[in-house]
């Protein structure tokens, strides 16, 4: 844990050169090998940190893996259902891969599209199918969720919980509680170096602005 209890997350997309066509707006997501290796070390020296990959990425395995392994480190990897198998995305024998060292596999949904607002067969293919193809594919519960493009509310979260998910993932960019349920992430973008991420989430943040990041949860959470 941090000074004050808090727990960090910190969350990687992908790596390097995309091996696929990126959604609009994407490639603010990806980092270069080099940036992601040395982020990498900073946030592993950091006292309390939890780490992921998420949309399911073929550098979460041609990178992502062998740097954590490295760095005896393991990470959550939220991955899409929908793309398992396709040109520059994991397929079941990556995810395999991923959980014979020790990785753990949450989901990241279906199609990539935002878990608010789902009619009754989108939240089944989204929280439930996705959710049996991962575990098929791991060999394991897949008990883990990252919300996509880091949007929620009130009725995604209660759906979430009856489903049984343990810990819900979030993109708000700010520390956690250790044990509560849901767990904001900071996302690394394109141009973060360890010095840039180090000086957002270390400093430690002015009373304005963890009102304002606290508010922002508790709005979406009331959605
Ligand atoms: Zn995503």
């Amino acid at each position: 844990m941090t000074a004050d209890g808090h727990l960090i997350n910190i969350c990687f997309h992908g790596v390097g050169e995309p091996e696929r066509d990126l959604e609009p707006g994407e490639d603010r997501y990806w980092v270069g090998r080099d940036p992601f290796l040395a982020i990498l070390d900073e946030v592993a020296a950091w006292p309390a940190v939890r780490i992921s990959f998420d949309d399911g990425n073929l550098s979460d395995l041609s990178v992502g893996l062998p740097a954590l392994v490295d760095r005896n480190l393991t990470a959550d990897f939220f991955v899409l259902a929908g793309r398992l198998g396709e040109p520059g995305s994991l397929d079941a024998a990556g995810v395999r891969e991923l959980r014979r060292h020790g990785m753990a596999i949450g989901t990241h949904g279906m199609s990539h599209r935002s878990w608010r607002a789902m009619d009754p067969a989108t939240v089944h293919d989204e929280l439930v199918v996705a959710r049996e193809r991962l575990t098929a594919a791991a060999g394991s519960p897949v008990d883990l969720a990252a919300c996509p493009l880091g949007r929620y509310d009130r009725r995604l979260l209660g759906a979430l919980r009856r489903l049984g998910y343990t810990r819900v993932f979030t993109s708000d960019r700010r520390p956690a509680r250790p044990g509560a349920w849901l767990q904001p992430r900071f996302s690394v973008r394109r141009g973060d170096t360890p010095a840039s991420l180090r000086a957002e989430v270390l400093a430690r943040p002015s009373r304005y602005r963890r009102a304002r990041l606290a508010a922002v949860g508790i709005a979406k959470r009331l959605r």
